[in-house]
């Protein structure tokens, strides 16, 4: 039953003329949605309008499942300077998500029942579908486990000390065998920060010629060789946030060719841009794992394209604008993704040659020779595949905001989380104009091919014409 914050309009809404996509499926057709479900979808023909239903023309658009986003930092409770549950949400509805995971990095961490309970509270009245991934350590530390089970009740179902990896492997031994139990998945931001010595950026070529303390590639995959190992110990699932080297795309692919419960996301930045972009000493290209080399970048995508990643997530990292004007090695790293990641993977992975015009001196790795995927294609990782990660495809109970029922499929009775994507419409990005709270945007300027036309969260219109309506 609806809870008291169930408050759309839930009106009738008839999505019109799209290419509909879903896992399983591509066809022309309509889409009615009627009291937050969908209620009539048609084939090659079109649905009529009932009296009063509000019509949003997909004319040209690709209508799919609403995106899933396994990794953003919404940085509510403590960072309200930055973005709150409420901007970053509205951010996600324009970039086409109807879920979340926001990362428990927050000032507390979400290390409590009591933490998570507020995030969920305050998610209720989001504009998309907010879930909380809880820490695996008491604030973060590194040095006790957080009380798994409560927070499990509450239904988090990712745990992670993301922002920082879990260096101690004996805790992160008895974190796995503990999990195993509770069917929660722990989620590694793998660097060993003894090998990454305080690197600011990737080290190579660009680091040597900029002169900026490097991180290496090893202090990613030494702890994802590391936890590799520890799944295979424990036999407990793991999940592996921003992966970004071809190094460890050997080793997921190595881990999943053995059998071993992992799966994998990758980033939009690490898709598109490599450590070149970091010439200019603008902050705004500073993140962790930090961008790497175009054979990095490269074995990315590749990793997508055959399989052996399963996701790709935002990482939305944002940062008041006076942190982002210190110096490089001062600044804190991250960038803005949500209004953004579609049609930056769009480019880098359904461009086609030269779509971009670059010749990837900017740091702006050009899309490859012929398509590297679909346009559905991609949709699964952005949407369905991450739904099930993060256990979001299950329809739950709905209270505190819980919808579920996310990643699709398109088909009558499942709930009305739609993503209108239109693959020709260009835009540039400006970075004043978006929701997000922060400004650290490394696509500002930039021309984009492919924009989110309209989201439906819920059975509510929450963007219209790529317009948030609330
Ligand atoms: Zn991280």
């Amino acid at each position: 039953m609806p809870g008291p914050e169930f408050s759309n309009k839930l009106g009738e809404i008839l999505v019109r003329g799209g290419t509909l996509v879903d896992e399983t499926v591509e066809w022309r057709g309509d889409v009615l949605v009627s009291e937050g479900r969908i209620a009539a979808v048609s084939r090659d023909d079109s649905l009529d309008a009932p009296k009063g239903a509000l019509v949003l023309d997909a004319g040209g658009c690709v209508v799919s499942p609403g995106l899933v986003d396994l990794h953003a930092h919404l940085r509510e409770p403590g960072g309200e300077i930055a973005e709150t549950v409420e901007s970053g949400s509205r951010a996600a509805a324009l970039g086409g998500y109807t879920a979340v995971v926001a990362m428990p990095n927050t000032e507390p961490a979400i290390d409590s029942a009591a933490v998570a309970r507020d995030v969920l509270t305050l998610g209720e009245k989001a504009l998309a579908e907010i879930a909380v991934a809880g820490a695996i350590t008491i604030g973060r530390r590194g040095e006790r486990l957080v009380p798994m089970a409560e927070l499990a009740e509450l239904g988090v179902r990712l745990f992670t000390d993301d922002g920082r990896g879990v260096q101690n492997g004996g805790l992160m031994r008895r974190a796995l065998e503990y999990a195993s139990g509770l069917g929660i998945v722990l989620a590694e931001h793998c660097e060993d920060i003894a090998l990454a010595a305080g690197g600011h950026m990737n080290e190579g070529p660009w680091s040597s010629r900029l002169g900026i303390a490097g991180q290496p590639a090893l202090a990613e995959e030494m702890m994802l060789a590391r936890d590799l190992a520890l799944v295979r110990l424990t036999g407990a699932p793991m999940h592996f946030l921003h992966l970004s080297t071809a190094g460890s795309l050997a080793l997921v692919r190595a881990a999943k060719s053995e059998g071993l419960p992992v799966t994998a996301e990758v980033t939009p930045h690490h898709l598109a841009l490599s450590d070149a972009a970091v010439a200019g000493y603008d902050p705004v290209y500073k993140v962790n794992p930090p961008l790497r080399s175009v054979s990095d970048v490269k074995a990315v995508r590749e990793g997508l394209r055959e399989g052996v990643i399963d996701a790709i997530a935002t990482d939305h990292a944002p940062h008041a604008p006076e942190r982002k004007e210190e110096p490089f090695d001062e600044a804190p790293a991250g960038m803005l993704g949500l209004e953004t990641a579609l049609a930056v993977a769009y480019g880098a992975l359904c461009g086609g040659p030269g779509r971009d015009g670059g010749d990837g001196a900017d740091g702006f790795v050009p899309a490859g020779d012929g398509a590297a995927m679909s346009l559905p294609e991609l949709l699964g990782f952005f949407s369905w595949r991450p739904a099930r990660i993060a256990g979001l495809d299950r329809e739950g109970p709905l209270d505190r905001g819980r919808r579920g029922g996310q990643g699709g499929p398109l088909r009558p009775g499942a709930a009305a989380h739609l993503t209108v994507f239109d693959p020709s419409a260009e835009w540039v990005v400006d970075a004043t104009r978006q929701a997000s709270r922060s400004r650290n945007t490394p696509y500002a300027g930039r021309r984009l091919k492919g924009q989110v036309r309209h989201t439906v969260f819920a059975g509510e219109v929450v963007v219209l014409d790529a317009e948030a309506q609330r």
